[in-house]
């Protein structure tokens, strides 16, 4: 990495449009143009072929710090990101305590602003220690240094309905958002994977999509009711996209996002038992993965998520029921994105820009991100070689964490370089 505050990046295909050369200088986009000349002692990267967006922007990471250090840390888990093109990440409230007061958001908080990888901003919960009986603190975290906007139990569903309504009428007051993990509880009992065709002949217990459209219906019904924000984690099945169009063609203020898993895995991988396809909500079929592309590329899912689950080999490494449920995805997310959506034609590299980038920075409320490549907007940048080919090795991960399912895979594009605030966090394709 140079010293140098001032950086050209050469002929990059901004937002995979024209070759154009873009000038960081400090902490900025300066010029962007064709022929700029490198001021003296600028580093600079030649950038032919190659795909510059702005950062990407994750609305759904587990950091597990505090509480679960043994499978990441904030340290590790900003690496991991910065590895995958990501300039900002938002920690969920999963963790041990709970982020659920101030203190806690704050410490999170904090701890990414040291790390100097990856903006951190964090997750409150909506309710004291994801036990959905009482609300948290929303108000102390949203005035807290962390600003906290988004709430979410994830993890768990909010499913009482009388919590629900009181949260998505409190986070008014601050233009915070309630996301939900939709499951209801009492339909998934039990359940390790899709409740289907492969669930019944392995004999497995069902996750019914109707656990997960049921809270979906329920829920933008709530936020049409109070007039408030609502956005739905992890979309899984065909029906869920077709009750977010339908509360999108209301006018409702509903967002929703999908993982780059749900993009191309189906439940047919658990007839391995590899507990490394076990992941909540569960991987579903072919005609619901074919539902959520579409729904992406049309805008009614608004943004990839990656829902980075990271866990200690111990706790996958072992039979299926007993195994945790999750998945790494910060530094596979754009490649799968690409694989799935961009060299099928269904979306374009601004169209990726926008869902994995733009519009959850919107949802977030997070300044500074998801912005445009132009002068004068924050140096937020990831440079992508979309012609790069390799094999998925999780021995390289920057995360602490190698519980990723597509180990041995091969999956196109790479990302060559990160830049946050003007700063190198990846050059060359390593971190620096
Ligand atoms: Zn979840």
């Amino acid at each position: 990495m140079t010293m140098s505050d001032t950086t050209l990046i050469r002929g990059a295909k901004v937002l995979g449009g024209a070759a154009q050369d873009v000038l960081i200088t400090g902490e900025t986009v300066t010029a962007v143009g064709e022929g700029l000349a490198a001021p003296e002692g600028a580093a600079v990267v030649e950038a032919a072929g190659h795909v510059l967006l702005p950062g990407l922007v994750d609305l759904h990471t587990h950091l597990r710090e505090p509480g679960r250090e043994d499978s990441e840390t904030v340290l590790t888990g900003t690496r991991a990101a910065a590895a995958g093109g990501y300039t900002a990440v938002h920690a969920m409230a999963n963790t041990f305590p709970v982020a659920d007061t101030a203190g806690v958001v704050e410490q999170v908080w904090r701890l990414g602003r040291e790390s100097g990888y990856c903006d951190v901003q964090p997750v409150g919960a909506v309710t004291v220690g994801l036990e959905g009986k009482q609300l948290a603190e929303l108000g102390a975290m949203a005035d807290s240094a962390a600003q906290v906007r988004v709430f979410s139990d994830d993890g768990k569903c909010v499913d009482d309905a009388v919590i629900m309504r009181r949260a998505l009428e409190y986070v008014k007051a601050f233009d915070g958002v309630v996301a939900q993990h939709a499951q209801e509880p009492r339909l998934t009992e039990g359940a390790q994977m899709n409740e289907g065709t492969v669930s019944g002949e392995l004999g497995l217990t069902g996750w019914p999509a109707v656990a997960e459209e049921s809270i979906i219906a329920r829920d933008v019904l709530l936020a049409a009711h109070v007039g408030s924000r609502v956005h739905i984690c992890h979309l899984s099945t065909a029906g869920s996209v077709e009750i977010v169009r339908w509360a999108k063609s209301k006018g409702w203020d509903v967002t929703a996002e999908v993982t780059p898993h749900h993009l191309l895995l189906t439940d047919e991988l658990v007839r391995s038992y590899d507990p490394v396809y076990k992941v909540n909500p569960p991987l579903r079929t072919e005609a619901d993965v074919l539902a959520l592309r579409e729904a992406l590329a049309d805008g009614t899912i608004d943004c990839v998520a990656t829902d980075h689950a990271p866990h200690p080999h111990e706790d996958k490494d072992c039979e299926w029921a007993a195994a945790a449920m999750g998945m790494v995805g910060l530094e596979t997310a754009l490649s799968v994105v690409q694989h799935t959506m961009v060299d099928t034609g269904l979306l374009d590299w601004s169209g990726v820009a926008d869902r994995m980038s733009a519009r959850p920075a919107a949802i977030g409320r997070l300044a500074g991100h998801g912005r445009p490549v132009a002068p004068g907007e924050p140096a937020n940048l990831v440079l992508v070689d979309p012609a790069y080919r390799g094999t998925v090795n999780p021995a390289g991960f920057a995360s602490r964490s190698r519980n990723t399912p597509y180990a041995g895979r091969e999956l196109p594009g790479r990302v060559v370089a990160t830049f946050l605030r003007g700063r190198a966090t990846v050059m060359d394709g390593k971190l620096v």
